[in-house]
């Protein structure tokens, strides 16, 4: 018996203005696993994500979550998107509103949970991130990295099969990304599904399953890291590799 991907993205194709920034893309998310997109900047990888997530409308190609066509122009994109939990680079925080207000917001006035209900629920992903003492700290308050827990916390709000983050350490100063890094390893541990893209080559090495190498809007290579980013097979991941190294990013 086979085990049916959490995701499976099938021959994704997305073009802006002509542009093909996706090209035929095809990838899988197995439960449980993590799956790091790598790739030079304007690859395609915040395209990838967004696509997945249904932010942006596809050219071609399919996207199966837990086997249902979440593509398929009939299907609810909103109900499909309450499956899944994004964070991004920058951190979306309300700045008006309380770090609870923040987590409490979309399940109360889109989703219309009981205020209480949502507030217990709010507290107990708090407590998961490690900041329940921040419940009613305004964002302007707290450290980027506590930000982007917290962003996490409001990702985690419909418990989703799939957690997408987009090079959510990109913005944080160097001494916060560990925190970050630590609770999505965290979160991994406890059996998460996670699509991620990253700039961040040791987490990579260290958490992924599966690394997949984008290039100009394709999968060059795909493998366990200790191949792709080992011993890679394809020139242009070794090219883009070395670059990051000269970064001093691995
Ligand atoms: P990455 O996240 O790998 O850096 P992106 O997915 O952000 O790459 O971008 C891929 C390409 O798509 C880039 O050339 C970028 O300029 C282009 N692009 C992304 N979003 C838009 C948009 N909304 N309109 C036009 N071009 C876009
Ligand atoms: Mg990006």
């Amino acid at each position: 018996m086979t085990v049916e991907p959490v995701l499976s993205v099938r021959g994704l194709v997305k073009s802006y203005d002509g542009n093909r920034v996706l090209d035929g893309v095809d990838l899988d998310v197995g439960e449980h696993q993590v799956v790091v997109l790598i790739g030079p900047s304007g690859s395609g990888k915040s395209t990838l994500l967004r696509c997945v997530n249904l932010l942006e409308d596809l050219d071609d190609g399919r996207l199966l979550l837990d086997g249902d066509d979440i593509s398929d122009p009939r299907h609810d994109a909103g109900k499909a998107r309450r499956r899944m939990g994004i964070v991004f680079q920058a951190f979306n925080l309300f700045p008006h509103l309380s770090v609870l207000d923040n987590i409490t917001l979309a399940p109360r006035e889109v989703h219309g949970v009981p205020r209480k209900e949502a507030t217990q629920r709010a507290l107990d992903l708090l407590d998961r991130v490690g900041l329940s003492d921040k419940a009613n700290s305004y964002p302007d308050r707290l450290s980027g990295g506590q930000q982007q827990r917290v962003a996490i916390a409001r990702a985690l709000a419909y418990e989703p099969r799939l957690l997408l983050l987009d090079e959510i350490t990109s913005a944080l100063d160097p001494e916060l990304v560990g925190e970050v890094l630590a609770l999505v390893r965290e979160l991994a541990g406890q059996g998460g599904t996670i699509l991620m893209a990253t700039h961040e080559m040791g987490f990579a090495r260290q958490v992924a399953d599966q690394v997949v190498f984008l290039d100009h809007g394709a999968v060059v290579e795909t493998g366990p890291p200790e191949q792709v980013l080992g011993d890679p097979r394809h020139e242009r991941t070794r090219l883009f590799l070395r670059r990051v190294i000269d970064a001093g990013r691995i």
